[in-house]
């Protein structure tokens, strides 16, 4: 298997709560590496852009209002197949359906504030990264 990236937000419900190491170890457990990392408030505009796939789904306006209203810690995470080994450790979106053991399980307070986002692709990985970082901020 060979070693990709994928790229990860600590959401704000986490950073309110202190969680940015616990959710932090949860992934490095699960066998990726943090190769970048930054602490970041996005603007409007970042988390409209960024969910943009989410435009016409009715959740949208809401969920960029969440995505703003705090800080979160943006990563690029490195590992074998790490698409879906973060998907896994992760779980269900909806925190009602995640397995025992995943970081929304463990910590989600709802389908909406639920802690992390994964990519879904490598090839989404590659794009929301480059949303994110430039390739000197990546220190494998
Ligand atoms: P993910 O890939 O598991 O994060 O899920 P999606 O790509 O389907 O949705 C993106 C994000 O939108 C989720 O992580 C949630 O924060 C939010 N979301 C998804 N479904 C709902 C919903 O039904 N209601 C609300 N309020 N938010 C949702
Ligand atoms: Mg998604």
């Amino acid at each position: 298997m060979a070693v990709t990236r994928t790229f990860s937000i600590i959401k704000p419900d986490a950073t309110r709560r202190n969680l940015t190491g616990a959710v932090t170890k949860m992934l490095e457990d699960a066998g990726l590496r943090v190769v970048a990392s930054k602490r970041i408030h996005m603007t409007e505009d970042q988390a409209g852009g960024f969910y943009e796939v989410h435009k016409e789904r009715p959740f949208y306006g809401e969920l960029v209002e969440f995505m703003t209203s705090g800080p979160v810690v943006v990563q690029v995470l490195e590992g074998e197949d790490a698409v879906k080994r973060n998907r896994d450790v992760m779980g269900a979106t909806n925190p009602a359906d995640a397995e025992e053991g995943t970081i929304r399980k463990t910590y989600a307070e709802s389908i909406e504030a639920n802690t992390v986002h994964g990519s879904d692709s490598d090839e989404n990985a590659k794009i929301e990264i480059d949303f994110f970082f430039n390739e000197d901020e990546i220190v494998g």
